[in-house]
């Protein structure tokens, strides 16, 4: 089993993560000791990078896997992006500022973008991907499944809210399930071979 460190704090992405991959034989878990990563890029690629030389301190696991994703809304040119953690100071008030700006535009398309970047313990950069869901913003919340921004996401393939669709729907959907099938795909068809070599 390749184990790989998550650069994340968060344990319920360990959890959505392990879900999407149950299928390779990898484990991801969390950065051990503190993880406290400062996100200083201008674009998701270059945050996710900065998640992964923090976590890569421990020197627990020879790989580690960052990603930063969040909502970009056409209308806003792109906003809250790179911001989206940060656009109000709960899930609640994010979603309520947001319904609120968007409330008499025409244009709600919108996408979820997650980025993703697996680095060596010497920090290299070994693969890297950014991906989308596309969909648009709803008028008002629906569903009450996923967390931050779901319950106003319209998923464009699935014709339904993000926060309708169950754990597995989203897992084969979602902009991280995207990101994350291209690095495991990667690991197992370069990273793996070369070391079984
Ligand atoms: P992170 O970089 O994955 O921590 O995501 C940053 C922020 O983007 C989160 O705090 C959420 O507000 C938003 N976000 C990212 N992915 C999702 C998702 O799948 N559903 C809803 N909100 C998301």
């Amino acid at each position: 089993m390749l184990k790989i460190t998550l650069a994340t704090g968060n344990s319920h992405k360990v959890d959505e993560i392990n879900l999407i991959a149950k299928d390779y034989n990898i484990e991801f878990v969390l950065p051990k000791g503190e993880f406290n990563p400062v996100e200083d890029s201008d674009n998701f690629l270059g945050n996710a990078y900065c998640k992964a030389k923090c976590a890569l301190k421990s020197q627990s696991t020879d790989l580690y896997l960052a990603d930063d994703s969040g909502l970009c809304v056409d209308a806003l040119n792109g906003a809250p992006g790179i911001y989206s953690a940060r656009y109000a100071p709960s899930a609640k008030e994010r979603i309520n500022k947001l319904l609120n700006v968007m409330k008499n535009k025409e244009n709600r398309s919108a996408k979820f973008v997650c980025a993703m970047v697996l680095v060596n313990k010497n920090a290299d950069i070994l693969f890297q991907t950014q991906q989308e869901c596309l969909g648009s913003i709803l008028k008002e919340e629906k569903g009450q499944n996923g967390f931050g921004y779901d319950p106003i996401f319209y998923v464009t393939s699935q014709g339904q809210g993000m926060a309708e669709l169950s754990d597995v729907q989203k897992s084969k959907v979602s902009h991280r399930a995207k990101a994350l099938n291209k690095v495991l795909e990667w690991i197992k068809n370069e990273y793996s071979k070369n070391q079984d070599k």
